[in-house]
């Protein structure tokens, strides 16, 4: 068990708005779980005039007031699925391998990309009745879109509302700081890491960078292993932690925006092949959801495997 926790601190290293629980914090999974259901209960009410938000809202109440008592299992295991696929965006790669997943150092249209791809993927398979690789794709790009809310600045820059751009390929990113730009005052040797207020001032877009692999004046990242400053609102006590819960806020309308999109993407059936994404359907869900922490024992066990064989049944 000690192993597994070493090798989970070593595995999700500084890159993730946070996968594990920690007290005021919303988590890649809090966040994945609340835009599901927000999204999903949209949905419901287009299909049924009558319809009424249960309080609480969850993933058993919600399957019954839309009609679907009986799939509630599978509506929260297909939960739990994207969220696993979420979540394996920090595991399965070595840390900083992949900063595009992360919208860490600047990489702002690559990580657009990956996410706008990702949105037409998603689309084709649940046209050809893929579920299974649809949720995948799901959970990955959740994963990148809702980084950006913590690894940008974003929040910082005072917008309230989600950027729009990320997930609509006609429309440009706003600002984004140039590469010789300076945007972090870092150049004295305390621990202090803050944006510019140029920066601030002239609404451009940065993002934190790992200290190893920083260019001159430019931001961290902050956490482990960058300890202790950075921009990232991972979670309530990071350096910018203070702006935790507005990141983790608009990270959740943005992952609602992007399901809308793909509900209005679909020619057939939109509600239903929704509602069927989701798991309110018959058919049992493939893969089959087992907790986090047996993953990190099996990669232990089994190095070279990957993630779907970990799941897939
Ligand atoms: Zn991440």
């Amino acid at each position: 068990m000690r192993s597994t926790f070493l090798l989970l601190s070593l595995l999700i290293g500084a890159q993730t708005f946070h996968i594990l629980q920690k007290l005021n914090s919303k988590n890649h999974q809090d966040i994945t779980r609340m835009a599901i259901l927000h999204a999903t209960e949209s949905v419901c009410k287009s299909v049924d005039k009558d319809f009424k938000t249960p309080e609480p809202l969850d993933s058993k109440t919600l399957a019954e007031a839309c009609n679907r008592k009986d799939f509630a299992s599978n509506f929260e295991t297909c939960i739990r699925m994207i969220s696993f696929y979420n979540v394996m965006r920090d595991i399965a790669n070595i840390p900083g391998q992949h900063p595009e997943e992360h919208f860490d150092n600047e990489k702002f249209q690559e990580g657009k990309e990956s996410i706008t791809s990702g949105i037409k993927a998603i689309t084709g398979y649940i046209e050809e009745e893929k579920f299974y690789d649809a949720r995948k794709v799901l959970g990955k790009i959740f994963h990148t879109l809702q980084d950006f809310y913590s690894h940008s600045n974003w929040i910082e820059l005072n917008y309230t509302k989600p950027c729009t751009a990320l997930i609509d390929p006609e429309e440009n990113i706003p600002n984004p700081a140039k590469k010789e730009m300076e945007t972090c005052d870092n150049s004295s040797d305390s621990n202090s890491e803050n944006i510019k207020e140029s920066i601030i001032k002239e609404r451009f877009l940065t993002s934190g960078y790992a200290r190893r692999s920083r260019p001159k004046g430019k931001c961290s990242h902050g956490g482990f292993p960058d300890y202790p400053e950075g921009i990232n609102k991972d979670y309530s006590d990071s350096s910018h932690g203070s702006l935790h819960n507005q990141a983790a806020d608009i990270a959740i309308d943005a992952c609602v925006q992007l399901l809308e999109k793909i509900l209005r993407s679909l020619k057939k059936d939109p509600a239903l092949n929704f509602l069927r994404l989701m798991g309110l359907y018959s058919e049992k869900p493939k893969g089959e959801w087992k907790p986090l922490i047996s993953f990190l024992d099996f990669k232990l066990r089994y190095p070279d495997a990957s993630e779907d064989e970990y799941v897939e049944v």
